[in-house]
């Protein structure tokens, strides 16, 4: 079921989808664009799989604090969590490793924004070289 002629129907099948809009599950409004997408943030930094992108909620990356704390970029407007996933809260070299990360894959989807790049080359490059072992 992982062969990559199963995996390009399923992502015909999510484009046509994404012209519907997609709604987000915490505030109900639409997340109209990929760089307001968690879900599209969380693929291509590698925590969501290929096959799930098209079952798995959406959300917006504001209305996912926990992520979207991580994102430290003069484009973004902080946001700030509080509890247990307060980056604050958290080990140091944990929390660089994320906001590097995060940061690398909330920039990636403003170049992704408005190109027609497959969505199968949308992940970061560390994250695409392992599909590629998975999906060769
Ligand atoms: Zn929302």
């Amino acid at each position: 079921m992982s062969d990559l002629r199963h995996l390009k129907g399923q992502v015909k099948g999510l484009m046509a989808k994404c012209d519907e809009g997609y709604r987000c599950e915490v505030c109900g409004e639409n997340v109209e664009a990929i760089t307001e997408s968690d879900l599209y943030l969380r693929y291509v930094i590698g925590q969501v799989d290929p096959e799930t992108l098209h079952t798995a909620a959406e959300r917006h990356i504001r209305c996912n604090p926990a992520v979207a704390q991580f994102i430290v970029d003069d484009a973004f407007s902080p946001v700030s969590t509080t509890g247990d996933f307060d980056k604050r809260n958290l080990d140091r070299s944990y929390v660089m490793d994320q906001e590097n990360l995060i940061t690398r894959g909330w920039l990636r989807l403003c170049e992704l924004d408005d190109s027609d790049t497959p969505i199968i080359e949308y992940p970061l490059p560390e994250v695409r070289a392992k599909m590629q072992l998975r999906y060769p």
